[in-house]
């Protein structure tokens, strides 16, 4: 038996969990993206990951994130907003991050094409769906979305990558699933018309192994990668 498996550390764990929910779902485990969410988490601790090969890194509140991706600069981490997104605080996003998971309607999207630095690639970009009916939550719902992806798929310096959603919190296997089956659903029914999309950003700490069931191929994990969060 190796060192490693002796004493894992967190990610070497979660990376075993996304390598068995994979190939429980007959799939490659390198088509399963690990982001960690590091939202509440010190950069020290950021640092202890990317050491060991991490590089994608998820934050939801800007002023939290702005100091810690401009620390960690020299490292060139990719960095993901998951947070919600109010219209006049879309450049400092368009500004520091190269993927948005959380756009969910057309002026966000026309701000933060138009507030893209010309030096930066196309900020890689996410439309957040909503499945259930849940007051506050964001997300843009299924019957707006073709109008959506077709607004965002015009705009210079967006690239339209998929769909995110965090769906309605249950230790249930069977109802996680479901929630993740119907985002898949919609994906496949969008791909028609917008062949370019190759995203489902869902699955968390608790729920990954139902996201990979239903082909998940980006998994933003937080507490299991960092302990809970304050
Ligand atoms: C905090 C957060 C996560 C991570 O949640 P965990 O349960 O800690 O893994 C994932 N996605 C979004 C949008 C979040 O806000």
């Amino acid at each position: 038996m190796s060192a490693v498996a002796e004493n894992p550390t967190a990610l070497q764990i979660v990376r075993e969990r996304i390598a068995r929910a994979a190939a429980n779902a007959q799939r490659p485990a390198d088509s399963v993206n690990l982001i960690a969410v590091s939202k509440t988490q010190p950069t020290s601790a950021i640092v202890a990951l990317a050491e060991q090969g991490q590089r994608d890194f998820a934050e939801n509140y800007l002023q939290e994130a702005l100091p810690k991706i401009t620390e960690l600069r020299e490292r060139s981490l990719c960095w993901h907003f998951i947070g919600q997104l109010q219209s006049n605080k879309t450049r400092p996003v368009a500004e520091n991050f190269d993927w948005v998971h959380t756009v969910d309607r057309e002026k966000i999207a026309e701000r933060l094409s138009a507030q893209r630095p010309f030096y930066s690639p196309a900020l890689q970009v996410c439309v957040q769906v909503k499945l259930a009916n849940e007051a506050t939550k964001g997300g843009a719902i299924a019957s707006e979305l073709p109008s959506l992806l077709k607004a965002i798929d015009q705009l210079p310096r967006l690239q339209l990558r998929g769909l995110m959603t965090i769906p309605p919190a249950s230790d249930d296997i069977a109802v996680q699933r479901h929630w993740f089956r119907e985002l898949q659903v919609i994906y496949q029914s969008l791909k028609a018309d917008f062949p370019g999309l190759d995203v489902l950003s869902m699955g968390m700490s608790a729920d990954l192994e139902a996201a990979i069931l239903e082909g998940s191929t980006h998994i933003r994990i937080g507490t299991a990668l960092f302990g809970a969060r304050q």
